[in-house]
């Protein structure tokens, strides 16, 4: 019998496809029982898997002693290489193979679950914090030995995708997916402004998270719908519900090419005012989807997603590359390039390690470059070399001190003074600008308009930080609330502030492109608008209907208004 199940819709279309399960830490391995005749070719299954990580991590090692990759490598290396060598890791899942007569991956992670108790055990944090590394190094071996990254499905030859299923997914895991042919994927948590929400939207895969406890109720290869606008999970549907569902799909196939005729329309209000629609981007893969919809240029390039999901950092030349690509794409349409967020959700390989309480308020974004100062100097000469090729402004995000910006701009001197040094051209008035996403920058603008030449409003992190919820928490996303009278003040006063002093102001977080607050946002006086490519279209449609003359009033009530559900009748009467 067909059950539905209800989630949170966080990548629109419709996906049908048979379902993959998989797990997050790929940790969650197939018991079988391995005959006696092949218990040698077992053992040496696992010796092979342990001589390969050992390469991988001297290679880690290597590039680390060259500087090559952030400083933290060098010594999460010497301890996954410890725990490699330690007889309590391999030797004691040798032991299991041949007593249990079990796989290698089993051992190995029965093995780890043995020790990460013992650790658990350790009063001293820092000691107790060193399991990570065992489950670290267990990972990788257990990639080593499911042929990692074939353990995602080959195409399948009835048409139909595959559906992920997880109980969670980084963003680095959805990048993944590009090459695979996944349809869509459902989630047990999550919420729609995380990352991995993020870039499910950028691969256009429909997607619902919050399921809660999908693992649980599907079976590998049963077939599965997602209906990533509305929500909806369809286990097992019959032929009817399949037809139904491929008969909607092609409706809103039909709606979005309808949007098309607006592509080439300069995106003006009634009142003859004109507005920048800009796309968010994460990479050169996105650039098709920004023509596609003729975007006005890239507000946001969200850089990090070039560094996460690897074991190497992206050296200078790869980095310039990917940057001058993307500059020579636009063709003088202005590229505003964001240094690197990693931190929260965004870790990179090996450094999840080191232990944090509080990732979202941890070493991220700004913080992290400023810890990591060689690697940001790899980014900023990467930028400034790529600038000759087109209109560069450079983004630091989530900057709350004053000082981040001071020390920011020294590195970029820094970096030009380098490169005037060894000849290397570069645009010496690349625009330098800041995000405001955090409260304490939104309530101290001042500081930010003083050292900077363009703000950029991320208001995924704002409310995140202003409503203190986990954006990627989907027990708490009732209280992710755009709406909220203390966000609308911070958004609001950042954007009036901008008019005030000459300085311009976009947002660029997710309700740019989200249609019910287009007219609220051109209100509040907000002329650039960076989103999703995929979004753009509709959002000019919004704009082509707005007359700022009415508006602006009737969003300067709603501002100063200090009760939620009388803000949501008023937004609600805007939009009509
Ligand atoms: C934001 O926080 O709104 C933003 C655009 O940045 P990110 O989503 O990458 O954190
Ligand atoms: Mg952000």
């Amino acid at each position: 019998m067909p059950f539905t199940l209800h989630g949170l819709p966080v990548s629109q279309g419709i996906a049908i496809g048979h379902v993959h399960l998989v797990s997050h830490a790929m940790l969650e391995v197939n018991h079988y029982h391995v005959p006696a005749r092949h218990l040698t070719e077992e053992l040496e299954r696992l010796d092979q898997a342990v001589a390969t990580v050992q390469g991988e991590l001297v290679g880690l090692k290597a590039a680390a002693t060259l500087g090559q990759t952030h400083s933290e490598v060098g010594a999460f290396v010497d301890l996954q290489m410890m725990m490699l060598a330690d007889p309590l890791l391999v030797e004691a899942a040798r032991e299991l193979i041949k007593v249990r007569r079990c796989n290698a991956e089993w051992a190995l992670v029965q093995q780890m679950e043995h020790l990460v108790e013992q650790f658990e055990q350790i009063e001293d944090p820092y000691l107790r914090e060193r399991k990570a590394d065992v489950v670290q190094v267990v990972e990788r071996l257990v990639k080593v030995l499911l042929g990692h990254p074939g353990h995602l499905p080959p195409k399948r030859r009835d048409g139909l995708g595959t559906i992920v299923v997880a109980h969670d997914l980084s963003p680095a895991d959805t990048i993944g997916f590009r090459d695979h042919n996944i349809a869509g994927f459902v989630t047990d948590v999550g919420g729609p402004t995380s990352h991995t929400a993020i870039v499910a939207r950028s691969l256009r895969i429909p997607a619902v998270v919050g399921l809660h406890h999908i693992r649980q109720l599907v079976e590998e290869d049963e077939l599965l719908i997602i209906d990533g606008t509305r929500g909806v999970v369809i286990v097992g549907p019959d032929e009817r519900i399949v037809e139904e569902y491929r008969l909607r799909r092609t409706e809103l196939e039909l709606e979005r090419s309808k949007l098309n005729r607006l592509k080439d329309t300069r995106a003006t209000t009634l009142d003859g005012e004109s507005i920048s629609l800009l796309a968010n981007i994460e990479g050169p893969k996105d650039l098709g989807a920004l023509k596609a919809v003729n975007a006005d240029g890239v507000g946001l390039f969200r850089t990090e997603f070039l560094f996460i999901g690897r074991d190497t950092l992206p050296d200078e030349d790869e980095q310039y590359e990917a940057y001058r690509a993307v500059l020579k794409s636009l063709s003088g349409k202005p590229v505003t390039i964001r240094t690197f967020d990693v931190g929260a959700d965004k870790t990179l390989n090996g450094v999840g390690a080191r232990f944090e309480p509080n990732p979202a308020l941890g070493l991220r974004a700004v913080r992290y470059s400023l810890a990591e100062p060689k690697m940001f100097l790899t980014q900023l000469r990467a930028l400034l070399r790529a600038s000759v090729h087109g209109q560069l402004r450079i983004m630091i995000p989530m900057l709350a001190h004053a000082h981040e910006i001071d020390q920011s701009l020294i590195l970029i001197e820094k970096a030009k003074a380098e490169l005037r040094a060894e000849r290397i051209k570069f645009d010496e008035s690349v625009p330098v600008g800041g995000m405001i996403e955090v409260p304490a920058a939104a309530l101290a603008l001042g500081m930010f308009i003083r050292r900077l030449a363009f703000l950029s409003i991320g208001t995924n992190d704002l409310i995140q930080y202003t409503l203190a919820i986990d954006r990627s928490d989907e027990a708490v996303v009732h209280l992710y609330d755009p709406l909220h009278p203390a966000v609308l003040k911070l958004i609001g006063g950042t954007i009036q502030a901008g008019a005030r002093f000459g300085m311009p102001v976009s947002v660029c977080g997710e309700m740019a492109g989200d249609p019910a607050y287009t007219l609220l946002l051109l209100g509040m006086g907000l002329r650039q608008f960076s989103m999703h490519p995929a979004n753009i279209l509709e959002i000019k449609q919004q704009v082509l209907r707005a007359d700022l003359g009415e508006l602006a009033p009737r969003v300067q009530r709603i501002i100063k208004m200090d009760e939620q559900s009388k803000v949501r009748e008023a937004v609600l009467r805007l939009v009509g």
